[in-house]
């Protein structure tokens, strides 16, 4: 079967291209400690062995951003820096990339008095310096929190004056004036090398925000992905739902199924991304009906370097088996593995947790209930959980 796909712009990233005539690029994340840079090597080179068209990997730090250059020595896959915060190891990293995702959520934290804009340009710069394309990363565990500001105001003084949500409700919505935002900037300055993902862990939200977005720049090519889909099977399922529908449509340039495993089996985001891809191409493909609403939904990340605890995954994995009595419970459960989006994510869950070193960020409804080492808070959890539904039932 031919998939009528639309033609975006064609941007080059190391040795593929993603977007105009170029086929979907599957790609994956490594979740070994930067630092670490024989096992990162490693992991890059299994996983571009796999059919990884671009790698990711994790840089918050001086050290990760010189572990880069020894990675780079090592492996000559298409390689991506994922950077939070701090947006200035761009320049240390971008002679080792072909790509530089930065998150408008989180980089207008460092460096406060210095506007997003100029922050963007100093990326610009350096990716122009460097040869490397840019990602406009949007996640909504870690929206831009001026934009969720508005957003909660107007919705909050919608009922007084309906106009303020009466208007094309793009403009309200967080995800897309972000990402219209940074696309303006970026077209602004004449800068065309970039592609932009819209994250959500909900697949409902995330076909809704793609199918939008492209509508709007038709032109940018998009990185899809189900954000925090969690353990396989259900992840794969969930990321199925989002973006095989999308596919059908035409949109979406590159893909990465985000699932939380092990580093080292993290080959599987690309198996269940290339039959993403097949399941396309043959015309059978999931939708959202195939998910039960009804259902507990469990969100968990698919951690990286930034996982505080290797206890992470364990953790997730046992609240998977340990929520079975809830599954038919229209609840969601946060399972995240660092404070990127770990706290957004678990305000947003009925149950939410996060991860630290030795202890974990418990939360009901997106109140702080208490932090609890890996054993306390599985049983913590699952009380809160058995509160939720016996409140249900009344
Ligand atoms: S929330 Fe998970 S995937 Fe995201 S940065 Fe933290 S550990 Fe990595």
């Amino acid at each position: 079967m031919t998939i009528q796909r639309r033609v975006t712009r064609k941007v080059k990233i190391g040795s593929v291209s993603v977007g105009g005539d170029a086929p979907v690029v599957v790609q994956t994340m490594a979740a070994t400690k930067t630092r670490d840079y024989e096992a990162t090597a490693a992991s890059v080179a299994k996983l571009a062995n796999c059919g990884a068209g671009i790698v990711r990997i994790a840089v918050d730090t001086d050290q990760d951003a010189e572990a880069l250059a020894e990675v780079r020595r090592r492996v000559d896959a298409n390689l991506s820096v994922d950077l939070q915060e701090n947006f200035r190891l761009a320049e240390k990293v971008a002679p080792y990339v072909d790509k530089i995702r930065y998150n408008p959520g989180k980089i207008c934290i460092l460096e406060p008095n210095l506007s997003w804009e100029r922050k963007v340009e100093y990326l610009v710069d350096v990716a122009k310096e460097y040869d490397c394309a840019l990602r406009v990363g949007i996640n909504s565990g870690s929206l831009d929190p001026e934009k969720l500001r508005e957003y909660r105001e107007k919705l909050e003084h919608k009922d007084a004056d309906p106009t303020l949500m009466s208007d094309d409700a793009t403009f309200f919505d967080p995800p897309i004036r972000s990402a219209l935002e940074h696309v303006d900037f970026l077209e602004s300055l004449g800068f065309d090398r970039y592609v932009v993902s819209i994250k959500d862990s909900d697949p409902e939200t995330v076909l809704m925000l793609n199918r939008r977005f492209a509508a709007l720049k038709p032109f940018v090519p998009l990185h899809l992905g189900v954000t925090e889909a969690g353990v396989p099977p259900r992840g794969i399922l969930k990321t199925r739902a989002a973006l095989e529908p999308l596919l059908m449509e035409g949109i979406g340039e590159t893909l990465r199924v985000s699932l939380t495993v092990v580093a080292d089996q993290k080959e599987q985001e690309v198996a269940a991304g290339r039959s993403i891809l097949e399941n396309v191409a043959s015309g059978v493909v999931a939708s959202i009906s195939d998910l039960d609403k009804t259902k507990l939904n469990i969100v968990s990340c698919p951690g990286c370097s930034r996982t505080q605890s290797s206890r992470f995954v364990e953790l997730a994995h046992t609240i998977d088996e340990a929520t079975v009595f809830a599954r038919s419970y229209p609840l969601t459960v946060a399972v995240m593995g660092c404070r990127v989006n770990g706290p957004g994510e678990s305000d947003d869950a009925d149950v939410g947790m996060w991860c630290g070193g030795d202890r974990v960020n418990l939360k009901s409804g997106g109140t702080h209930v208490g932090t609890f080492s890996y054993e306390e808070v599985v049983e913590k959890a699952v009380e809160l959980i058995k509160e939720k539904i016996s409140a249900m039932k009344q």
